[in-house]
């Protein structure tokens, strides 16, 4: 497995970064992940935007052009010969001795790129639908920002994973944030997709803007407000959208059955659009 590191493609086992790396000790640092489909890249233009933003608002010069990004990802890919999968890119904020405030404007950023094979189509998640649970939502107020600090998500998948469901929805005041790793849909009976709006509260989905312009197509009018826990509950179908799980049914919301305890056919639908989307992007 090569991984790329600081303008070098090592060696899985050959790449280290620094103890004093600020990535390492403060979590200061920005991530993207897009799929890979046939080996192709998938809406990879919109992830570098988004990581370009991201770097923009915590103050980390992005070091690489949106062309040249694309271009170390290509190689990348070619070189572990992804077929299906995912690329991770993160940039933190360099290797300097370990202060708070940011280090002298000369420090460069530190950029780190790998693959992970996996299977994106042929989840058998996405045929029987996926169980999600509710926490609460602990993170800071800057999460439009595809920060590297993940602990609370980390703790959120944490009681997914206890539980022995998928993923778990973050509460805020009573209504769904997103999902720990994913945005949150719910459908409702008169053919409405609901999402939440875009603020500092959430992340701006990559896969979330997909589906909202592929809506229409599935006869469906997008609605964009608060999602209450107790709405979810009763929705006929709901779903969640992120890079690594496309449109992914879900089935029951803490043990409750949502619709008819399978991927609902609007969902089903919209996952359909979103891969001949990205097949063909
Ligand atoms: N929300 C959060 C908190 C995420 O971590 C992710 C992806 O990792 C998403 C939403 C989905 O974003 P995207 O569709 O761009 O992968």
């Amino acid at each position: 497995r090569t991984v790329y590191l600081n303008g070098e493609f090592l060696p899985f086992d050959q790449a280290r970064v620094p103890v004093m790396d600020r990535g390492f000790l403060f979590a200061d640092g920005i991530y993207e992940v897009s799929a890979v489909l046939d080996g192709r890249l998938v809406d990879n233009a919109a992830h570098l935007a988004r990581l370009d933003r991201s770097l923009g608002e915590i103050g980390i010069r992005n070091p690489h052009s949106a062309a040249e990004w694309e271009r170390l990802e290509t190689e990348l890919v070619v070189k572990n010969g992804l077929s299906e999968g995912l690329v991770y890119m993160q940039v933190t904020r360099g290797v300097a001795e370990r202060d708070f405030a940011f280090p002298a404007g000369d420090t460069p950023p530190t950029v780190v790129m790998f693959t992970q094979a996996k299977s994106i189509l042929a989840n058998p998640l996405a045929e029987t639908g996926a169980r999600v649970v509710t926490v609460e939502d602990l993170r800071w107020k800057r999460r439009d920002i595809k920060s590297v600090a993940l602990l609370a998500q980390v703790l959120a998948k944490q009681a997914a994973a206890a539980a022995g469901v998928a993923e778990a929805w973050m509460v805020e005041d009573g209504a769904i944030t997103e999902g720990s790793s994913s945005t949150a849909f719910v459908v409702t009976g008169d053919r409405r997709l609901v999402t939440r709006p875009l603020s500092t509260a959430l992340l701006p989905g990559i896969t979330r803007a997909a589906v909202m312009r592929l809506a229409a197509e599935a006869d469906l009018r997008v609605e964009e407000r608060l999602i209450p826990v107790t709405e979810a509950y009763a929705a006929t179908e709901a779903f969640y959208t992120s890079a690594s799980a496309f449109v992914m049914p879900v089935v029951s919301i803490d043990g409750r059955t949502i619709g008819e305890g399978r991927p609902g056919p609007l969902t089903r639908r919209l996952r359909e659009l979103y891969l001949g989307m990205a097949r063909h992007s």
